[in-house]
């Protein structure tokens, strides 16, 4: 609004005849004594453009501003360029680019919390996050931090992370790891917030929560809508994980996101006298026109934009190499896309899936004709257009460094898998099944029965009962509740990931030690000898989501197949049409590599401190760390 403002003035004062450009003197006003606070979230490994951020905080500077460069979390995994290096590249780069203070994101923990600490030891800033706890429970970093504005007056942080993350991480990777959820969370950040606010204590006039949080439908209660609701005293919360931009919340609450990927910084502007927030809005870097990145920022730090060509060099020299083509795009969109309905990409990759176990004869111990394959749509991260395939493409789609796992399952708790997985849709969800041998119909007309408590150490709920998903077929033949199934999924998935605890307490399971990338990889190479051809330029018809407004004419009628009847038809494929009814961003989901499990709980990196002190001021931050950092 203020920005708007200014910009009306200055409008007037160009029409009245003075050659200020209103731009240009906007961008130019006095800043000295404000303290700007600069923040990003989710930038998933988009590493070019943190010359971007450094070059910005440089002009705020240049402008009088004390600046405070800060993170809410999802550094560490979403490009090759970070997850080669299991995230260390990216704790490279935001020391490059300057970083003050950041929280964890779900996504610092995918490739197991050992690799995160140690990844975190070489961050030349703090690191803050009030809810992630061993199980004695101690926290593993400090909670809060304190900032003193040139004024002498104080601002205090709190760090959250989402506490989906015990579920958006591969659980076997984050043994001893705990995440306190809803009313834990809320009254772990009540008591920060008193001590931030208490004048023995922290002495702060200005609290901000920096919260991996998100405001997605399906992450409530642990939205940053239910923080602001359940505890006083927080004046402004930069949020991060949903992917939203957002300047305040639906309802005016001051919350501000900027997006994923660098696409925008947030921007708060603090007076030092009064330590209140004058100002807030996001500052766009980069969009998308055609499929094509149009630079709406272009100013680059030259020193940091070396540290990223290094980075990428090295990586592409390796990844960068063609190795197959595809004829068609393959669709590794969110929402519509993998979180919301069957794609092609999806179909594809559960196919290399199926193929990769199947090709040696007695890897299992059920008939052909009763093995099926699925992985998390959450887990395809990008598309691939037609054209030229590389290994950092296909890294890019499936960053994880995921193995292939088979699980044996009943009939029932396949289709309870399938229930939970599906839970949110038609809107999106990251554990929305993509499949290979499965053909199933979810009846989104009827409401999900989900159990009082929550899955063992989850935020999701299980189903009581089977009310939307019907299991139309498996490889062409009648479904079988009682049947022994083998499910080849992903190491995520198999180990409780996303909503698929029936998986974890399933009875049998083991993992391949494939990597899934180099899975996908061979069965291009291999089995469609290095083509992606037109078979696979819709996808296959294998997943019916029915909504009111489409109803699915291709929907069986309500009998069981019978289990003595030899199947007679093949499967239906109706493609699905849904679209969910309201776009939502959604958030991420995790995984983890195929690294032995760590050690949690390692004492040796325990930060017990609550309150350490981030000092602020006009032309310089200096921050002081309490014990060790992380
Ligand atoms: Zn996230």
């Amino acid at each position: 609004m203020r920005r708007k403002i200014l910009a009306m003035l200055l409008t007037v004062v160009m029409l009245m005849g003075l050659m200020v450009p209103a731009f240009a003197a906007e961008e130019g006003s006095n800043l000295t004594g404000k303290t700007v606070i600069l923040h990003t979230n989710d930038v998933h490994g988009n590493i070019k453009e943190y010359a971007k951020v450094a070059a910005l905080r440089q002009e705020f500077e240049d402008r009088g501003a004390g600046v405070v460069l800060v993170d809410a979390g999802d550094f560490c995994q979403g490009s090759v360029y970070v997850s080669v290096s299991k995230g260390a590249d990216a704790i490279t780069m935001m020391n490059a680019a300057g970083y003050d203070l950041a929280t964890l994101g779900n996504h610092e923990f995918d490739y197991g919390s050992e690799q995160l600490w140690n990844n975190l030891k070489n961050a030349r800033f703090p690191v803050i996050c009030a809810n992630v706890m061993n199980d004695a429970g101690e926290l593993y970093c400090p909670a809060t931090i304190v900032g003193e504005l040139t004024s002498g007056r104080k601002i205090g942080f709190v760090g959250l992370d989402t506490p989906e993350a015990q579920t958006k991480a591969n659980p076997a990777l984050l043994k001893g790891v705990n995440f306190l959820a809803e009313e834990k969370m809320f009254e772990a950040t009540r008591k920060c917030v008193n001590e931030l606010r208490d004048p023995q204590k922290g002495g702060c006039d200005l609290v901000i929560a920096l919260a991996h949080l998100g405001v997605d439908s399906s992450s409530e209660p642990n939205r940053s809508y239910d923080l602001l609701k359940n505890v006083e005293g927080i004046d402004f919360v930069i949020d991060g994980h949903s992917h939203t931009v957002m300047e305040q919340g639906v309802n005016g609450e001051p919350i501000q996101s900027s997006g994923a990927h660098l696409e925008n910084v947030g921007v708060i502007v603090i007076d030092d006298a009064t330590a209140k927030i004058e100002d807030h809005y996001l500052v766009p870097i980069w969009h998308k026109e055609n499929k094509k990145v149009v630079y709406d920022y272009t100013k680059e730090d030259p020193d940091v934009a070396a540290v990223a060509q290094k980075i990428m060099d090295r990586i592409d020299a390796e990844y960068g190499k063609v190795f197959a083509k595809t004829e068609v795009d393959l669709n590794g969109e969110r929402d519509p896309g993998n979180r919301t309905e069957e794609t092609n990409l999806g179909d594809l990759i559960t196919d290399s899936m199926m193929w990769a176990i199947q090709k040696n004869e007695g890897s299992l111990k059920v008939d052909k004709d009763h093995v099926v394959a699925l992985t998390n749509g959450g887990g395809i991260r990008a598309s691939v257009a037609a054209g030229d395939i590389t290994k950092t493409d296909v890294n890019t789609v499936l960053p994880f460094g995921n193995t292939v796992a088979v699980v044996y399952v009943t009939g029932n708790e396949l289709l309870e898998a399938l229930e939970a997985s599906t839970q949110d849709t038609p809107k999106s969800i990251g554990a929305f099944p993509q499949v290979s041998g499965i053909d199933f119909s979810i009846d989104t007309t009827k409401a999900y029965d989900k159990t009082a408590e929550t899955y063992p150490g989850s935020t999701y709920h299980g189903p009581n009962t089977i009310q939307r998903v019907k299991i139309n077929s498996i490889n062409g033949a009648p479904f079988h509740p009682e049947d022994t199934y083998a499910v080849i999924t992903n190491n995520f998935v198999a180990a409780g990931g996303d909503t698929y605890y029936a998986f974890a307490a399933a009875k049998e399971q083991f993992d391949t030690g494939l990597p899934l990338d180099e899975v996908l990889m061979e069965y291009i190479t291999e089995q469609l000898k290095g083509v992606v051809g037109k078979e696979y330029e819709k996808p296959q018809g294998r997943i019916h989501v029915v909504t009111e407004a489409t109803p699915n004419p291709s929907q069986p009628d309500e009998t069981v197949p019978d289990s003595s009847e030899a199947p007679t038809t093949e499967p239906e494929t109706t493609e699905p049409e849904t679209k969910p009814t309201q776009p939502e961003t959604k958030p991420t989901q995790p995984q983890k590599p195929n690294s032995d499990n760590p050690k949690t709980g390692d004492s040796g990196v325990m930060i017990p401190v609550v309150i350490c002190t981030l000092a602020l001021c006009a032309f310089a931050v200096v921050y002081k760390k309490e014990g060790k950092q992380i």
